[in-house]
């Protein structure tokens, strides 16, 4: 039976406000080619690189949270290889002595996690003949972090590349917006004969920069290498793009020996020496740490009584469980977890609807429903005061205006109805207009009650209760 074995590299930039090794802003919005450059980050040659410890806090954060050893001492190191975009001819990295060794992630062991610098992005122009290149992107600090082969399967790396990228926004040191290019996946994969307890040659995967990307591209190399195997024929160790519209990979260079990259220990940083160094505590990095997704997910399930799935979809979006957990806290009377599951489900069917349609966010400035509004109305609606379909009313326009639920509510004329004077005088208004209804009803058909009921309803916009208006229908017919 052949096993397959993965292994991922996964790239991450990070949000510092400088770059790596100058003081040029680290600005991935930055539209104008080559407006954050200087000497530093262009690879001019004799200029002097000072190490971001900003930068340096956040990997040993990611570190941290990832239960990993951040041992006392640390350096940096020339990787050195040929690319335009590269001027210098190396890349500041980290080789024998990284900043974190070690740790774990959505069960999957951790080798280690560096920092090194992005390089300069290319454009290849249209014309075939020419490329272009911006080196806004060059210097911006990077972290690689580096799995031991022990993932089995596309779900397992999928689930690994998710959780990671939350947890990068959770500690706040990466947006690792896949689409973007801020965070990169790389995958090796091997076949082998599960008995034989070696790996198969090793294929490496590239270009994936999406979550639909790294399933497909390990299912499709999977299946790829399993039937050339049963074909008895070689697997050619190699470096294979995907490409997303064919939804296969491709060879893109084949590998006759290792790269040699001929380290060294970058002669212009300071090793550093946590002990020593005053500007960084370990200490107060990790009581720094916030609450973690695994740890908040736990809470959740406890506290509010959700189901998994409902946690996963709180936990998956920080403002989101934010927001969730406030709106809990304000809610006066807490029925024992009723209202937890009713907020959960207006949380992720209305308000995201509305959210989707107006492209915003919860932390966008144009958002206008704070927690204690949302509330409110939760509570109109668990009280029985407002039907859920008036309800649905409210909390649009409480999304255009920002006005609270009694204000809208008022507005829009729903409570004027709710007096039974009112109301009556609607329900004398339908038994006129519809006398065949009237009839049918009268003749036994119970399904012209409902007809009725829904008359009243559409002209109280909703704002009575079903049951009060077939009451009152039944009375006055
Ligand atoms: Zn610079
Ligand atoms: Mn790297």
């Amino acid at each position: 039976m052949l096993k397959p074995t993965i292994g991922l590299e996964i790239h991450a930039e990070l949000k510092t406000k400088t770059k790596m090794f100058c003081g040029c802003p680290n600005d991935p919005e930055e539209s104008h080619p080559n407006a954050n450059v200087c000497p530093v980050c262009l690879g001019h040659p004799g200029v002097l690189p000072t190490a971001n410890l900003e930068a340096v806090k956040a990997v040993i954060k990611l570190g941290m949270a990832l239960g990993g050893n951040i041992p006392q001492k640390a350096k940096f190191d020339r990787k050195s290889y040929f690319y335009p975009d590269l001027p210098k001819g190396y890349q500041i990295s980290q080789y024998d002595e990284p900043l974190v060794l070690g740790g774990e992630l959505a069960g999957v062991k951790v080798r280690r996690v560096h920092l090194e610098e992005d390089t300069a992005r290319l454009t290849h122009a249209d014309d075939g003949e020419s490329s272009l290149v911006d080196f806004n992107r060059a210097g911006v600090p990077l972290m690689e972090l580096v799995t031991e082969p022990v993932i089995h399967s596309a779900g397992e790396a999928l689930r690994f590349a998710k959780e990671l990228q939350l947890l990068l926004r959770y500690l706040e040191i990466s947006d690792a917006d896949m689409e973007k290019g801020e965070m990169r996946v790389e995958a090796n994969i091997s076949l082998a004969d599960e008995n034989s307890g070696e790996f198969g040659t090793k294929v490496e995967l590239k270009n994936i920069n999406s979550f639909k990307a790294v399933e497909g591209a390990v299912t499709y190399e999977m299946e790829r290498q399993s039937k050339l195997l049963a074909e008895d024929e070689k697997i050619v160790q190699e470096t294979r793009g995907w490409d997303p519209i064919k939804a296969k990979t491709f060879s893109q260079r084949v590998k006759e020996e290792a790269h040699d990259y001929r380290y060294m220990p970058e002669p212009d940083i300071p090793p550093m020496d946590f002990a020593k160094l005053g500007e960084i505590s370990l200490d107060e990095i990790k009581s720094s740490l916030p609450e973690l997704p695994w740890q908040k997910r736990k809470r959740f399930a406890e506290d509010y009584a959700l189901q998994p799935a409902q946690v996963d979809f709180l936990v998956a979006d920080k403002p989101t469980a934010d927001f969730y957990e406030e709106a809990i806290s304000e809610m006066e009377e807490n029925d024992g977890g009723k209202n937890n599951t009713l907020l959960f489900n207006y949380i992720s069917s209305d308000l995201q609807g509305l959210l989707k349609e107006a492209n915003l966010k919860t932390t966008d400035e144009d958002f206008k429903i704070t927690p204690a509004k949302f509330a409110d109305l939760m509570a109109l609606i668990a009280k029985g005061d407002i039907t859920s379909r008036a309800a649905k009313n409210v909390l649009s326009e409480m999304f255009k205006t920002g006005l609270d639920a009694h204000q809208i509510i008022k507005n829009m004329s729903l409570d004027e109805f709710s007096g039974e004077d009112k109301l009556q005088s609607v329900v004398r208004e339908v038994i006129e207009q519809n006398e065949k209804a009237v009839a049918d009803y009268k003749k036994g058909k119970e399904n012209a009650l409902q007809f009725l009921t829904g008359q009243v309803m559409t002209k109280t916009r909703g704002g009575s209760k079903p049951d009060e208006v077939m009451n009152l229908l039944r009375e006055l017919i």
